[in-house]
């Protein structure tokens, strides 16, 4: 009798835990799983590209699936908060479009929907006399890109930041900081308050051919109940964006290549050594290396990132692993073409990132008198690095939409390089162009 009350416990229990599940992963949904757009990720593009196809088709049905039980807390809830003025990218790319577009589309968004920022400004500086011919380089771009920047000697420097010291320097005064999490689940409030489904905890396993031929794909998650039926499918999925693609027969070209990138926190008392962000002038072949101080909208100032080969995507701790991911990382030829064109960078990173001393030593050529008892560890974000077979940081979108029955149904972004949370609502903006010349809403 006990053992029977016992079982009965026990499914009980089952079927709450079967039913809380499916309760979260339908949680803000209508209940039905028909859609004309399904877009797989709420990272901050995925939700900004489902808010603008909201805005311009408001009477067809939408979802976001996102594989968390939260939006966004991958790559845009683990950067830097920065809102880049577009100083650094070739003029005339989509990446420098995007970005100076993109930085007057998110002080506008933020202004409308009450989301806080500081435009706490940028200083691009040059301690060493062999790195001003770069920085003078580096501001003719940003005049040729439109961004509103001047160039300042030495103790216009000091003006600014009292315990920077520099040559010269690029004052940038409309680079802000924001955060970028808030700013993502704000556009998913706005799109679910204008009629559009968010199905969290639905991570998508497959695509498949429906019966039905007025939604002839299929996206079936990882609990058997899982499945929503669309029209048309567009995939934002950050650091799964290859083998996502790989699922509806696209190449497996790009891969997606992992690097973490840790921070150091100064301690609440030195927080007064950094007002703005501080940033080293670039080094053109590894763009996003480069310690810098950034000011967080809750008062911290953080140093860094570093970047490090990550052995576990969405893997935020050092001694993260997973053996796909790396085994992933490691056989492929693109990675070690890098590592080898790199390896004095990278074992420049690894020493750095064990050695915190190392790393304060990069920072006081900017501020000299920060010492390592002024810093603390902090967290760290993985960063989504496509690379091309020949080792080639990929540097610009790529769509694919992949060969076979799906070709005309879905399209993956495959790529969608930083500073895409600056530029997320004119990406949002370019994605709905090309999903207008590709398929038949
Ligand atoms: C360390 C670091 C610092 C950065 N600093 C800045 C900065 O200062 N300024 C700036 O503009 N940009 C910065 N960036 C870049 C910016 O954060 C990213 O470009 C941007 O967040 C990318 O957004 P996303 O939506 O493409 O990816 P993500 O935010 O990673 O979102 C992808 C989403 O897809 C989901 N997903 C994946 N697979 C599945 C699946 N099978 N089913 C369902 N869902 C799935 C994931 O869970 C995730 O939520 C930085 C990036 C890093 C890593």
């Amino acid at each position: 009798m006990l053992k029977a009350a016992l079982s009965q416990v026990n499914s009980r229990s089952l079927r709450l835990q079967f039913n809380a599940i499916r309760a979260l992963s339908s949680a803000h949904s209508t209940g039905s799983n028909k859609y004309d757009v399904t877009i797989v990720g709420g990272g901050i593009v995925g939700l900004a590209t489902a808010r603008e196809l909201l805005l311009q088709y408001p009477n067809l049905k939408f979802c976001v699936l996102e594989k968390e039980h939260r939006l966004s807390i991958h790559q845009t809830g683990h950067n830097s908060g920065v809102i880049h003025a577009g100083i650094y990218y070739t003029p005339g790319t989509l990446k420098a479009k995007l970005c100076v577009e993109g930085l007057k589309l998110m002080y506008k968004y933020c202004d409308e929907h009450g989301v806080p920022y500081k435009k706490a400004g940028k200083l691009i500086v040059a301690t060493e006399q062999e790195e001003i011919p770069r920085l003078d380089k580096l501001y003719s771009r940003a005049q040729e890109n439109g961004c509103k920047v001047e160039i300042i000697d030495g103790s216009e420097i000091q003006s600014i930041e009292p315990h920077c010291r520099g040559l010269k320097a690029i004052h940038s005064p409309e680079t802000g900081i924001v955060d970028f999490g808030l700013v993502a689940r704000t556009y998913g409030k706005e799109f679910e308050q204008k009629g559009g489904d968010i199905k969290l905890a639905f991570e998508v396993q497959d695509f498949k051919q429906n019966s039905d031929p007025k939604y002839p794909v299929v996206l079936t998650g990882n609990h058997e109940y899982q499945e929503v039926q669309s029209r048309f499918v567009i995939v934002c999925g950050g650091l799964y964006s290859d083998r996502l693609a790989a699922k509806s027969n696209c190449d497996q070209i790009p891969k997606i290549v992992p690097f973490r990138g840790e921070y150091l926190i100064l301690k609440p008392e030195k927080t007064y050594l950094a007002k703005g962000n501080i940033y080293p002038v670039p080094n053109p072949a590894l763009p996003f290396l480069g310690f810098h101080f950034t000011p967080r909208m809750n008062g911290d100032v953080w140093l860094g990132p570093n970047a490090l080969l990550a052995f576990k995507r969405e893997g935020y701790k050092f001694f993260d692993f997973n053996l796909r991911d790396s085994i992933d990382a490691i056989t492929f030829s693109g990675l070690r073409k890098l590592v080898f064109k790199n390896l004095s960078a990278g074992f420049g990173e690894i020493y750095r990132s064990m050695m915190v001393g190392a790393q304060v030593k990069q920072l006081q050529r900017f501020i000299p008198e920060l010492s390592v008892k002024d810093v603390m560890r902090g967290p760290a974000g993985v960063r989504a690095q496509a690379l091309d077979t020949d080792g080639n940081l990929v540097d610009d979108f790529i769509f694919d939409s992949g060969h076979g029955s799906f070709g005309k149904r879905m399209l993956h972004v495959r790529n969608a390089p930083s500073p895409a949370a600056t530029s997320s609502l004119a990406i949002a903006r370019m994605i709905a162009d090309e999903v207008k010349t590709r398929f038949e809403l």
